[in-house]
């Protein structure tokens, strides 16, 4: 086992992985930009190393200062945490030719899944459904125009290269494709330096169930049900909970056990996302993160496992801690993300946290790096807590939440806890009713 590892990252994440590695006898390095030098990351870290100014491309995003900050403190392995580096394939590769460890799968695997038309040719090729849609890249209007009428209209044109909910367009039908198609290549080329686009047949209500998986890297993997990630605004996950309401246990164990399956055959190791959109009893693979996910939590709540724990214990080469049949779901957990941000339009707020006060109690759960007096910086993203409740069941779990959201103070910056509050008054949210484009359309009604 590792002696001592690094964490490329900041904020709530940084501290889950410092809280694994100490529970590990493991020492801790934190790397911080000059905006984070009073971040609570850096304090809770056994050591820290300063790699740059505020703008992430000059710190967080730095390769070579996080490997030198690695020789400097003698860490040998890089936790990335998620976002940043942390599917980053030449990153990865970059800290095998220097001898570290990635806790993280391969750059191959990286590379496989990070470019989005690779993965759903791989995705096809290892048995998992994937959506109707562009063989490839489609490269003028013409070719968007057949395959749009192929598959059938709305369509959705996506960004090889897009993440993060970004670069995306739909279209109703051949007049709206001729400018979807034009602006989503230009909007791409900006966003991140490659104009390649793809189509896929745009599904009207799905949604959003993702898959857990987790391999050793040694061709045994197993998976750890699913999250329902449906509420979403801007295509950005807002409030997660697992098991899904919509999934029954039979769809669960063939959708998880094809899931593993191709784990298994690519050898994949860690923890890994594959991302569906399921309508009508049906899975259409979309995308999959090679890295833990923000919403990690919920899985971790019903299944009682530590995921981060686990990360690094198959990048130290040791085997899974637990089998297929030792995975058993108990109850039911939801978690909502907390940003530091203005309704109705989610203007990030950043600013000065006067007064911070995290719920507890029976199945409550507080990711965040806030502290009384703690200065949100306005360079990184907007989200400063993730509250996690776990109950015997999902009417258990909602009551938690909304009991726990009357215990949480955030003072001194808006957050997104009013919105929480107002969307546990929805019948549709009690009743667990919801596709992804059920919170847009409540947005819209609310605010206009
Ligand atoms: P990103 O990598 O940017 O997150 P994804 O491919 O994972 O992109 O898609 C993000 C979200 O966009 C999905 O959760 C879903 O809400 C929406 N979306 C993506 N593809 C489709 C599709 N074919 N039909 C309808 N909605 C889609």
């Amino acid at each position: 086992m590792f002696d001592k590892i690094l964490i490329a990252n900041r904020g709530e994440i940084a501290l889950r992985v410092i809280r694994a590695a100490r529970e590990m006898g493991i020492k801790s390095v934190a790397v911080h930009s000059t905006a984070d030098s009073d971040a609570m990351h850096v304090r809770m870290a056994d050591e820290s190393v300063c790699i740059g100014p505020p703008s992430s491309t000059d710190s967080y995003l730095k390769k070579s200062a996080i490997i030198s900050a690695c020789e400097i403190t003698g860490a040998q392995a890089v936790h990335p945490g998620y976002g940043f580096l942390s599917e980053n394939a030449s990153f990865a590769q970059a800290l095998e030719d220097h001898g570290l460890v990635f806790i993280g799968p391969t750059a191959d695997h990286i590379r496989i899944m990070g470019d989005k038309i690779t993965a759903k040719e791989t995705a096809k090729e290892l048995g998992i459904p994937v959506v109707p849609g562009s063989a490839g890249g489609v490269a003028d209007f013409e070719t968007a125009l057949k395959v749009a009428e192929e598959i059938g209209y709305p369509v959705i044109i996506k960004a090889t290269a897009g993440g993060g909910g970004r670069g995306m367009k739909v279209a109703r039908d051949a007049s709206e494709l001729e400018v979807s198609f034009r602006t989503a290549r230009s909007e791409a080329k900006a966003a991140f330096g490659n104009d390649e686009v793809y189509i896929e047949k745009y599904l009207q209500k799905p949604r959003h169930i993702e898959v857990q998986v987790f391999g050793d890297g040694k061709g045994n993997a197993v998976h750890l049900g699913e999250r329902d990630c449906s509420l979403q605004r801007r295509h950005q996950k807002v409030f997660e909970e697992a098991p899904g309401p919509s999934i029954t246990p039979k769809l669960r164990s063939e959708i998880g056990e094809v899931c593993a399956a191709a784990m298994r055959k690519l050898k994949y190791i860690g923890a890994g996302t594959i991302e569906f959109l399921y309508e009508d009893g049906k899975f259409y693979f979309i995308e999959m993160n090679t890295r833990l996910q923000v919403e990690h939590p919920v899985t971790e709540a019903i299944f009682g496992v530590d995921l981060v724990r686990e990360q690094i214990r198959v990048a130290a080469g040791l085997p899974l801690s637990f089998t297929q049949d030792e995975l058993e779901i108990n109850g039911h957990a939801i978690e909502v993300r907390i940003n530091a941000e203005r309704l109705p339009n989610f203007a990030p707020c950043p600013g000065t946290v006067t007064q911070y006060h995290a719920p507890g109690g029976l199945g409550v759960r507080m990711d965040s790096a806030l502290y009384d007096g703690y200065r949100i910086p306005p360079y990184y993203d907007s989200l400063i807590g993730k509250l996690i409740v776990h109950g015997r069941d999902r009417p258990e779990a909602l009551a938690r939440l909304r009991r726990a959201l009357g215990e949480l103070i955030v003072d001194g910056v808006d957050t997104t806890v009013p919105l929480f509050n107002a969307l546990l008054a929805e019948p549709d949210i009690q009743n667990g009713e919801y596709s992804i484009h059920w919170l847009e359309k409540w947005l819209d009604k609310q605010f206009g």
